[in-house]
């Protein structure tokens, strides 16, 4: 219903209903503020504040800020070129000023008449005659002024300023602002009362410094943000207590035999991370509840073959397992080493992703609901709705960061489904370490193992800025490398406007790439080639029958060819960090020194120049983690475009996380001893949010 419409149906209505309409109206912006219940005003904070507590001379003022002066209409014109407008002079005893209206009633004419006295606020701008306001908020001169800072609240269509403030300076006086923390954890974590934050920052007092509040810095914030972790780690901790009231089969007991016999059988022995992980995994696969646990380890730490360690103690002990990677090339390689490893030992495996022939894709549907297959490694296509899994245990999802959080779920529901109220357990692997603020807010429910030790007798990776221009001298590189036994990846430049793009780019980088190395067999892997062409491709490379794989971002995640020692990417600026780091990773593999090389195109942006400066100084990956966050927010850690930030409206997690810690510390203290105060914690702050914070 369009606005007039309303009006008119508003107007033939008794005054009182109309009345009750237009509260409905404002009811309902609320809402899609959040706002329901007297608390949700209460902690409806301001997004800034304007300062109206005092009158600055004219003199004083810099563009681009607000200024509010007072003084005397020296001249007032209505203008008409370069169009219709209202320009007036105002002048204080240290300047003038311009004030300007594009459009404007007759009143706010009279408003601005010569010899007039007025108080004007708004925005500084250069003019052409000097400092100007363009539609400044004009009152009479010598009005009173208030004695707090003005808040600016967040707000939605058709909802104004003053509508809000007065809702939630009622709610500010109805409201129980009692407080949740008791005054002995007040002083440990040193905060301040909650109904004294809370009103300092709806109406900061004169004392309180503006840059303070603006920054969230000021100890009000503080509490603020504490209070906001608190309820968010309440959330997360109860999310943890629901699952480990859920039930699973327990792995225990008769698997150590076919773990032991995989672990002979391997060409190297497991570090010591690696033992310490699969200890870990063991454990959890043993108890009857489901396992919801990271694998965190570097790129080219050795995660694969936890993995298969933990699917065989599953399989030992009856259970099926399924293995999830984010692309075809990848599940491919995980296939083909699982295969190795567990196929000699008797365990069955099947191989499903979307592009399986029709018959192909029958047998293997077949062999997963008959439980047949104890083993299935595929991608997406393992939980398109068809397939049915007849017993299973354990669901790993490598480099699951590339999973949404909606796939994720689909996956642990087949096993539910399969399983009757049995939930399988869930072993999620990532090179893409997560920083320590976002493991201890948004996923506190996981259980974290990391692998922190590369497997020995690997040579740092070398990595070198070179730009463009050097285009010849690199492939010199390329060639006297390849000269000497070694293999090389050129990764093609991205393109992420457009996918044809991307794939024409990657061909004609081929094609230069064979006219500028005739005496290189080179080839070119990319996202379009058909499954079949593309394992050939890539099994040509790993047996050493090409020098040069020209690739696009498709061999950016877990490919794993140990003789490869040379990575050239192409307008590396264009990259992200991690995926720079993924790429990176891909060499580095075996003994020999490796070699990475950043081509750039000039001028680099700050940003880009800052990418690959990280690059050139740290290999190791939680540093890269670390600057990535800090450049790009942590929408990239929490899973494809599955951003939970939102979610935190005031804490930060670049900058709060020592807060964090000190809000978990206490969120599992509450829940064991006080639960009571947690109930009434959550019951402040969460409003209808806990349904994100699952998954
Ligand atoms: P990522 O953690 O990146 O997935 P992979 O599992 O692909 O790493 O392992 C990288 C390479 O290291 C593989 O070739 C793998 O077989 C090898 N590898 C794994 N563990 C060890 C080890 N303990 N000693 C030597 N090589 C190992
Ligand atoms: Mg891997």
């Amino acid at each position: 219903m369009s606005s007039t419409q309303t009006r008119r149906k508003i107007s033939k209505r008794a005054p009182a209903e109309a009345k009750e309409d237009a509260q409905s109206a404002v009811q309902r912006r609320f809402l899609r503020l959040g706002l329901e219940r007297q608390q949700d005003f209460v902690v409806h904070l301001p997004l800034r504040y304007e300062d109206e507590t005092r009158i600055q001379p004219i003199a004083s003022l810099r563009p681009g800020q607000t200024g509010q002066v007072e003084g005397e209409i020296l001249h007032s014109e209505v203008q008409f070129r370069p169009r219709r407008q209202l320009v007036a002079v105002l002048e204080d005893g240290s300047g003038r000023l311009a004030l300007r209206w594009l459009n404007f009633y007759p009143s706010q004419q009279r408003q601005v008449e010569r010899g007039k006295r007025v108080r004007v606020r708004g925005e500084l701008r250069g003019g052409f005659s000097g400092v100007e306001m363009v539609h400044p908020r004009v009152t009479v001169a010598g009005g009173e002024l208030p004695d707090s800072l003005t808040p600016v609240y967040p707000t939605t269509d058709g909802l104004a300023q003053p509508t809000l403030r007065r809702a939630i300076d009622q709610a500010l006086r109805e409201a129980d602002l009692s407080d949740t923390l008791s005054e002995d954890i007040r002083r440990r974590y040193r905060l301040m009362p909650f109904d004294e934050a809370i009103r300092s920052l709806h109406h900061p007092p004169p004392s309180v410094s503006y840059q303070d509040l603006v920054e969230r810095e000021h100890p009000a914030w503080r509490r603020v943000k504490f209070d906001e972790l608190l309820a968010q780690q309440l959330s997360l901790a109860m999310a943890r207590a629901a699952r480990l009231a859920q039930r699973s089969r327990a792995y225990g007991g008769a698997g150590q035999g076919l773990v032991q016999r995989l672990q002979k059988g391997l060409p190297f022995a497991l570090t010591a991370a690696q033992q310490r992980v699969v200890a870990e995994i063991s454990a959890d696969l043993a108890r009857a509840y489901p396992m919801h646990r990271l694998l965190q380890g570097d790129v080219g730490s050795g995660k694969t073959v936890v993995a298969a360690l933990a699917a065989a103690q599953v399989i030992a002990n009856g259970g099926q397992v399924a293995m999830m990677a984010p692309t075809e090339i990848l599940a491919e390689q995980h296939h083909g080493k699982l295969a190795g490893w567990l196929e000699p030992l008797g365990v069955r495996i099947a191989w499903l992703t979307g592009s399986l022939g029709v018959k192909a894709r029958r047998e293997a549907i077949e062999a997963i609901e008959s439980g047949q297959a104890q083993l299935v490694v595929g991608t997406q296509a393992l939980i398109q709705d068809k397939v049915v899994f007849a017993n299973l245990g354990l669901v790993i999802l490598d480099e699951q960061h590339r999973f949404g959080v909606g796939q994720r779920l689909e996956l642990s529901r087949k096993g539910e489904e399969a399983g009757g109220a049995l939930i399988p357990h869930q072993l999620n692997m990532s090179a893409t370490p997560i920083p320590r603020t976002l493991a201890m807010t948004f996923f506190a429910d996981l259980d974290v193992s990391v692998i922190d030790q590369l497997p020995p007798g690997r040579t740092p990776v070398v990595t070198k800025l070179v730009s463009d221009g050097r285009r010849d001298e690199v492939l010199a590189l390329v060639a006297q490398e390849v000269r000497s036994g070694r293999q090389a990846y050129w990764v093609c430049p991205l393109v992420e406007e457009s996918e044809a793009l991307q794939l024409q780019t990657a061909v004609e980088t081929h094609e230069r790439l064979c006219q500028a190395l005739p005496d290189l067999r080179v080839s070119l892997i990319h996202g379009k080639l058909k499954a079949a062409e593309k394992a050939r491709v890539m099994d040509a490379f790993q047996a050493g029958e090409v020098d040069l794989l020209v690739a696009t971002t498709v061999i950016e995640v877990g490919v794993d060819v140990p003789k490869a020692s040379l990575m050239i990417i192409e307008h590396a600026e264009r990259f992200g960090l991690a995926q720079l780091h993924q790429l990176r990773g891909r060499v580095g593999r075996g003994a020999v020194q490796s070699v990475c090389l950043l081509l750039y195109q000039a001028p680099l942006s700050q940003v880009a120049r800052q990418r690959l400066r990280a690059m050139y100084e740290t290999g190791d990956g939680f540093e890269i983690a670390r600057r990535d966050l800090e450049q790009r927010g942590p929408g990239e850690f929490l899973g494809l475009r599955q951003s939970g930030a939102a979610l935190l409206r005031f804490a930060s997690l670049e900058t709060d996380e020592e807060l964090a810690a000190q809000a978990q510390e206490l969120a599992r203290h509450w829940l064991e001893h006080e639960p009571g105060r947690a109930q009434v914690h959550m019951h402040r702050w969460m409003r209808g949010r806990q349904d994100y914070l699952r998954s």
